[in-house]
């Protein structure tokens, strides 16, 4: 099996280390073959969806992080959107300079926002990205309190976050489902309703065809005690045992945010991971398009 990631952040999100070359120079080092460079989508008028988040806002957190966001356009987050087209042109030169060591994709990992479908499809359409990955991390608003990997979830945040991955997922703009049980971080007893989400999730992406993320971002934070055992915030043990259930494809994610996140010791822990699972790990996928029946005369595609 080849060793490929698919998710890569470099320091224009404004929480990673590294940029575009360092970060492909330590995925080449590691051996991977195939590299997916794949920040937090950059979004337009990112100003004005934060203003209009603003009677959203609960909490000190939740403002410092939307002041933040507004002065800066962008980070904590986010790449700011001015950056966009200069961080592409790194990454076409790195993929004619490093074309004979690693096959380069541009990708961005995006929340299932719907007032952003429009723009991811023109993203894709315009051949600006190859892929984009589902990494939804907020409802409606990016904000704090509306975060899915926020401390404390409630049954209605985790129904939300299952009816919005579901809808997100069938527009086929999505290529994968990153780290699909991060809504567990926050919700500790694997009940019904949790039992639930995950089945619909698991089914969902099976019925399309959608692979789903081992995200080595929660296994970097280590082990957590939780209702006397020792489990990962994410990849969530009771959730991958349905997700093997369901038989899904499962794709390893660096989720990289730093050059010496690309390591062989977390590879085969994801790897471990997944075959004590008994999870069906695939090295490669469809890059999905989109829904473009909407854009064909505009663009006149046949
Ligand atoms: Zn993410
Ligand atoms: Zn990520």
């Amino acid at each position: 099996m080849k060793k490929v990631n698919y998710h890569t952040h470099t320091y224009r999100c404004g929480h990673a280390n590294g940029n575009e070359e360092e970060m492909i120079q330590a995925a080449i080092n590691m051996g991977i073959e195939d590299l997916g460079m794949c920040g937090h989508v950059p979004l337009p008028h990112y100003r004005k969806h934060l203003i209009y988040s603003i009677p959203s806002v609960r909490g000190i957190r939740s403002l410092a992080g939307l002041v933040k966001a507004f002065i800066k356009n962008g980070p904590s987050m986010r790449m700011p959107y001015k950056q966009l087209e200069d961080h592409l042109d790194i990454l076409r030169n790195c993929q004619k300079k490093y074309e004979d060591q690693i096959n380069i994709y541009k990708g961005f990992e995006a929340e299932g926002l719907e007032e952003y479908y429009d723009y991811y499809q023109t993203l894709l359409y315009e051949h600006k990205v190859d892929y984009l990955i589902l990494g939804h991390h907020f409802h409606k608003h990016c904000i704090h309190s509306h975060y899915y990997g926020k401390e404390k979830m409630t049954k209605k945040d985790i129904y939300l976050y299952c009816n919005e991955v579901e809808k997100a997922l069938e527009t086929q703009l999505f290529s994968y489902l990153a780290h699909p049980d991060l809504f567990l971080i926050g919700y500790s007893d694997f009940d019904l309703d949790a039992q639930t989400v995950t089945r619909r999730i698991c089914e969902k992406a099976k019925e399309l065809n959608i692979p789903l993320e081992i995200n080595a971002g929660g296994m970097r934070r280590g082990l957590r005690k939780r209702n006397h055992e020792d489990i990962y915030l994410y990849p969530n043990t009771h959730f991958w045992k349905i997700a093997s259930e369901v038989g899904n494809d499962v794709i390893l994610g660096f989720d990289a945010h730093d050059p010496s996140d690309f390591n062989d010791a977390m590879y085969q822990q994801m790897m471990k991971f997944a075959q004590d699972h008994e999870l069906n790990v695939i090295d490669h996928f469809e890059f999905l398009q989109g829904n473009f029946e909407k854009y064909q005369a505009e663009y006149d595609i046949r």
